[in-house]
C-alpha cells in the first residue's frame, strides 16, 4: 500500500512539474514581452512616419510644379497689364491676376505647412532610429536568454514525461485506473499532503482518527470533505 501511495504521490508531483514546465516553456518573461511591445510600437511609428513623409513629399513635388506654372502665368499677366490700351482690358487682366495670386497664395501656404510637417517627421524618425540601436542589443539579449530557458524547460519536460511513463509502468494497470479516476474528478490536485491536522487542499479539519491513519498509512485515506487522497508529508519528502 505504501508503494502504491508513493507512486501516486510521485505521479502528482510529476504532473505538477509538467504543468509548471509547460507554463515556463510557453510564457515569455514579462520584461521580454515589454521589450517586444516597445519594439513593435517603435517599428509601427517609424513605418507610419515614413509613409507620411512619402505622401507629403509627393504632394510637395506636385505643388512645386503647380506653383512654378502659376508664377509663369503671373508674369504673363503682369506683362499684359503693362501693355493694356483701355480700361476694359485693364480690368480683365487685373481680375486674371487676382485669380492667379490667390491660387498661388493658397499653394504657397500649403507648401510652407508641408515643409514644417516634414521637419517634424524627420526629427521623429531620427529620434526613433537612435533609440532602437541600444534597445536592439537589450532585446536580442533578452530573446537569447528566453530561448535558452525555453529549451531547458523543453529538455526537462522530456525527462518528466519519461519519468511519468516509468511510474505508470511500475504502478500497473489496476492502480493506474484508480489514479485516473481520482485525477479526472480532482485535477490538478488529486493527491495532497495533510497540513498538521487539516487537508491542505480544502483546509477542512480532519478527524483525529483519520490523521492517525494517514500517518500510519496502512490504507489509502481520503479527505472526508473533498475526497482527495491524503498523505503525510513527513514520510514522503519532495525529493523522494
Ligand atoms: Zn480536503
Amino acid at each position: 500500500m505504501r508503494e502504491q501511495l508513493a507512486g501516486y504521490i510521485a505521479l502528482q508531483r510529476l504532473l505538477d512539474r509538467r504543468t509548471a514546465l509547460k507554463r515556463e516553456r510557453d510564457t515569455p518573461p514579462e520584461a521580454l514581452t515589454a521589450l517586444r511591445t516597445q519594439f513593435a510600437e517603435r517599428h509601427d511609428k517609424l513605418e507610419h512616419a515614413r509613409k507620411r513623409r512619402e505622401t507629403l513629399q509627393g504632394e510637395q513635388a506636385s505643388l512645386q510644379k503647380e506653383v512654378e506654372a502659376l508664377r509663369e502665368e503671373r508674369e504673363h499677366f503682369r506683362k499684359q497689364k503693362s501693355q493694356v490700351t483701355n480700361m476694359k482690358q485693364l480690368s480683365a487682366v487685373v481680375s486674371e491676376l487676382d485669380h492667379v495670386e490667390s491660387q498661388l497664395k493658397g499653394k504657397e501656404d500649403r507648401l510652407l505647412e508641408i515643409w514644417q510637417e516634414l521637419e517634424g517627421i524627420d526629427g521623429d524618425i531620427a529620434t526613433l532610429g537612435e533609440e532602437s540601436q541600444e534597445e536592439r542589443t537589450l532585446r536580442e539579449q533578452a530573446e537569447a536568454t528566453w530561448e535558452q530557458g525555453r529549451k531547458a524547460a523543453e529538455t526537462e519536460l522530456a525527462d518528466v514525461e519519461r519519468d511519468l511513463r516509468m511510474v505508470q509502468r511500475e504502478l500497473g494497470e489496476a492502480a493506474m485506473a484508480s489514479f485516473k479516476k481520482l485525477w479526472e474528478s480532482r485535477r490538478p490536485n488529486a493527491v495532497v499532503p495533510i497540513d498538521g491536522t487539516g487537508c491542505s487542499a480544502c483546509h477542512a479539519d480532519l478527524r483525529p482518527s483519520l490523521v492517525q491513519m494517514v500517518r500510519t498509512n496502512e490504507e489509502l485515506q481520503f479527505c472526508d470533505h473533498c475526497r482527495r487522497l491524503l498523505y503525510d508529508p513527513e514520510q514522503f519528502q519532495a525529493s523522494a
